[in-house]
């Protein structure tokens, strides 16, 4: 409004200025909003000039640089180059010396008329924490600190990738398993078990160079992947070197313990194409070294392939056989050699296979016992054998101690209802306990001595008398004998096949040891695989009392060994003893 001198209104000119109000105090409202927001945010944001100094920080931005804003303010952030999307990745010590790792986004603004560039900060360091630590776990074990099975899985596929560019490119996967964890474990506890696998995972490694790489599968199963070796006598060197050095022992827990190794060995020659194959291949040619003794290593090649390939048809056909009643159990006799009278016999199980006919057991127990048939199998044999037994019992009145012996397998002996699952059987049978025996082979023995001893404690009590097969091939010390409710011990094959020289002059220590300690323990001694005359007779000289094998009889059919029992058929006439 204008006015006069005189104080009149010379002209008016009006406007409406609460919109104009209203737009500034939004403004002003909106302003205090962003600030409240950009101060309260935990993402740091920084303005840039175009020289990259800092002309704005929020409070996040001060706390994550540890720096007042008058510090910040001016100082030279630098023009961060980003990819398209305006992203990246920096890693920053705060004033704490504290590494964080912030992600950093940007975008071109105006700020104050100028152009200049919008940072936000994301500090990720805990995320990636968070990520890292489950990557780790996820491709490590955490007890070893080694590579786990995933990563070294993994690492072989990117081998196998290597080979098929590089055909000159060989590779070799160890499979190492500790011949004795088992028992470390069970005997010392698991935690002396941890600490063995500790100690193991570092001697591996100190056996390779860096460049190879040392895994853990579980439990005792150890690989080493040898990368770029010249040739499979390289791995074999190393095979045998880590074998040789385990024979030195760990120390664990303040104790010496020595636990051989078997290693299987798989060379890239094969072909291969997963790694899944390989460590197949490695782990057959491991089981391979276990089977033949232990503290060995093998190299897998085609032959084991097949048999694995067999084992696997097998697999399935014995567990077919279980339910189609295909077994038959043969019985062998047992003589005593001063009298030639049948003292009893072995029951050996036989498989009527539906193809392929007659399948013996030394092809099929092992497997049996691997995927754990063995346990109703065991069962069943003993059950046949009882009825059997009960359907001689009017032709045993006239044998003096008559036994059929009955194999036990291992599986069968770690199985811990195994004692109520005889005495169900012997029980529901009504079977004389007189007329049994058990055979443990002695390496079973001596693997698990505590635990056997208990179960045979368990025998005696119900007077069941138990045989010691294949003696003389597990290497025991003989101080256990005199300990345990032993029966009987038999003297393994391969000492009766080596007798083939009657002369005075030709000693047998092993078996004269055998039998003299035997005799002083009060133990029978049962030789077995005996074929030959001279054989026989040299046993005979030894004192040995008792013998098997197919000079007597091969193992029969149920129906002859009975006409043995009713006298309808007689052992062959053999000559008497001399003097
Ligand atoms: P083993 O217990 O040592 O049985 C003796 C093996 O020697 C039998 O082989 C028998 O037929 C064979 N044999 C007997 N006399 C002679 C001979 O004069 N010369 C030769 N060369 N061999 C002879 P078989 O029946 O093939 O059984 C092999 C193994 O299978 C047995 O060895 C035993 O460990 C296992 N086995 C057999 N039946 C059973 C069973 O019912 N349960 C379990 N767990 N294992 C069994
Ligand atoms: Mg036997
Ligand atoms: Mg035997």
């Amino acid at each position: 409004i204008t006015y006069d001198p005189k104080n009149e209104v010379l002209y008016s000119f009006m406007r409406d200025i609460t919109q104009q109000n209203r737009a500034k105090n939004a403004l002003r409202k909106s302003e205090s909003n962003l600030r409240t927001i950009i101060n309260t945010t935990t993402y740091g944001i920084l303005i840039l000039d175009q020289e990259g100094k800092i002309r704005f920080v929020n409070e996040a931005a001060m706390i994550f640089f540890g720096r007042s804003e008058a510090e910040l303010l001016g100082s030279d952030f630098g023009v961060p180059v980003c990819d398209q999307d305006g992203k990246m990745e920096i890693e920053i010590f705060n004033q704490k010396q504290d590494a964080r790792i912030i992600n950093i986004l940007v975008s071109k603004i105006d700020w104050q008329e100028k152009p200049a560039t919008f940072v936000s900060l994301h500090d990720i360091t805990e995320q990636k924490r968070t990520e890292e630590s489950l990557r780790y776990q996820a491709y490590h074990d955490l007890l070893t600190g080694l590579p786990n099975r995933r990563a070294v899985m993994e690492r072989i596929e990117q081998v196998l990738d290597c080979q098929h560019i590089y055909p000159n490119y060989y590779f070799a996967l160890l499979f190492i398993d500790l011949d004795r964890f088992k028992i470390v474990n069970d005997s010392l506890g698991q935690l002396v078990g941890d600490q063995l696998l500790i100690e193991v995972a570092k001697r591996l490694k100190k056996q390779v160079t860096q460049f190879d790489y040392v895994a853990r599968l579980s439990g005792d199963e150890f690989v080493i992947l040898l990368e770029n070796i010249s040739s499979i006598e390289e791995a074999k060197t190393i095979a045998h070197d880590i074998r040789m050095d385990f024979h030195e022992p760990l120390e664990v827990a303040g104790q010496h313990i020595v636990s051989t190794v078997s290693i299987g060995i798989a060379f890239s020659s094969h072909n291969y194409k997963t790694s899944l194959e390989v460590l197949r291949d490695a782990d057959n040619a491991m089981y391979r070294a276990k089977s033949r003794g232990k503290d060995r290593y093998e190299v897998f090649d085609q032959t084991m392939h097949t048999q694995a390939l067999r084992s696997l048809t097998l697999e399935r056909e014995l567990r077919k056989a279980l339910e189609e009643k295909q077994f038959e159990i043969y019985y062998q006799p047992i003589i005593c050699l001063k009298t030639y009278k049948l003292m009893g016999a072995e029951a050996l199980i036989r498989w009527h296979h539906p193809q392929e006919g007659l399948i013996s057991p030394g092809e099929f127990i092992p497997l049996a016992e691997e995927i754990g048939i063995i346990v109703p199998l065991g069962a069943w044999v003993l059950d046949r054998v009882c009825q059997d037994l009960e359907s001689w019992q009017p032709l045993l009145e006239k044998f003096e101690d008559f036994a059929i012996s009955v194999n036990l397998s291992g599986r069968q002996l770690q199985m811990s209802d195994l004692c109520e699952t005889i005495d169900q059987i012997i029980d529901q049978r009504g079977t004389n306990p007189r007329h049994l025996k058990f055979e443990i082979t002695e390496t079973l023995l001596i693997d698990n001595l505590e635990y056997t001893t208990m179960v045979m404690e368990h025998f005696r009590s119900r007077d069941i008398c138990i045989s010691i097969d294949d003696f003389g091939t597990g290497y025991s010390s003989l101080s256990y004998l005199h300990r345990l409710p032993i029966h009987t011990l038999k003297i393994d094959q391969s000492f009766v096949a080596e007798m083939q020289d009657y002369s005075e002059n030709t000693r047998y220590p092993i078996i004269e040891a055998i039998v003299t300690l035997a005799n002083a323990l009060d133990i029978l001694v049962i030789a077995e695989g005996i074929e030959t005359l001279i054989q026989m007779q040299i046993l005979q000289r030894l004192g040995c009392e008792f013998g098997q094998g197919y000079l007597f009889s091969r193992p029969i059919p149920e129906r002859d060994f009975r006409a043995f029992l009713t006298g309808h058929k007689v052992l062959p006439s053999l000559p008497q003893i001399q003097g």
